[in-house]
């Protein structure tokens, strides 16, 4: 059985990321889904970024009960950049498991632009997560120009495969049109976030007051 791995700002974590998780992990019968929270993410700008023992600790109470889940601290313990190549180069040496990581379909769009992109298909298989707004064609068109032209549509894997490298996979996942950013912005309005987050979250980012200011938040 493999081993989901879901790295993300979680910035904060929300019913997205959870749903996401959970249906990808019943889809390709994972023994269990690590969540990586980036310490530093190399895309964001660290000012909008609560720091990481509060993300984390939002998802201590957003994972809490879910016994497939599990959360690792690894990208903090390492220093500089959270950079995903090193963390699966670092998990693939130390699990014997097969490694499935988990990415929306915004962020695998984005992968080109992050470091040694191409060593990550040798490293893991891909289970890329629809996401509102984005069409899964453009996933066929960056494989085969970003990556390498022997990626081919498999319907039976519902992805594409590849001689070599791992294979990608497309999960169409109950769309949820929730993000963190969203999220950030109504809580710095002063807006309701219910049912967009655990419960246990909500309660946790208002009694330590985060994402008040605008400065951890993207401005509307
Ligand atoms: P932000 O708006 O700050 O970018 P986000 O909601 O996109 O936050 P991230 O922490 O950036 O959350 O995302 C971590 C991973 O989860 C990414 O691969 C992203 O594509 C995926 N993801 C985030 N939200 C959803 C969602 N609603 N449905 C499916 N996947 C999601
Ligand atoms: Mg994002």
């Amino acid at each position: 059985m493999g081993i989901g791995i879901m790295g993300g700002t979680f910035n904060p974590v929300h019913l997205g990321h959870l749903r996401a998780a959970e249906e990808v992990a019943e889809s390709l019968k994972l023994a269990r889904v690590i969540f990586i929270p980036a310490a530093k993410p190399p895309h964001k700008s660290e000012g909008k970024i609560v720091p990481f023992k509060d993300r984390y600790r939002m998802l201590e109470l957003a994972l809490g009960g879910n016994p497939l889940f599990e959360l690792s601290d690894l990208e903090h313990r390492r220093p500089g950049k959270s950079y995903s190549v090193e963390t699966l180069t670092q998990l693939s040496s130390q699990l014997r498991e097969e490694l499935y990581f988990l990415v929306g379909l915004d962020a695998f769009l984005e992968l080109p632009t992050w470091k040694s992109y191409r060593e990550l298909f040798s490293l893991c298989h891909f289970v890329v997560v629809a996401r509102p707004g984005y069409s899964p064609t453009s996933l066929d068109k960056m494989l085969q120009t970003q990556v390498s032209d022997k990626y081919s549509s498999d319907s039976q894997v519902q992805g594409f495969v590849h001689p070599s490298f791992h294979s990608v996979y497309y999960r169409e996942v109950t769309l949820l049109d929730i993000s963190s950013s969203n999220i950030r912005d109504l809580l710095a309005k002063g807006c309701s976030v219910r049912y967009l987050l655990p419960e246990k979250v909500e309660d946790y980012i208002h009694k330590q007051g985060l994402y008040r200011n605008s400065e951890e938040s993207i401005k509307p």
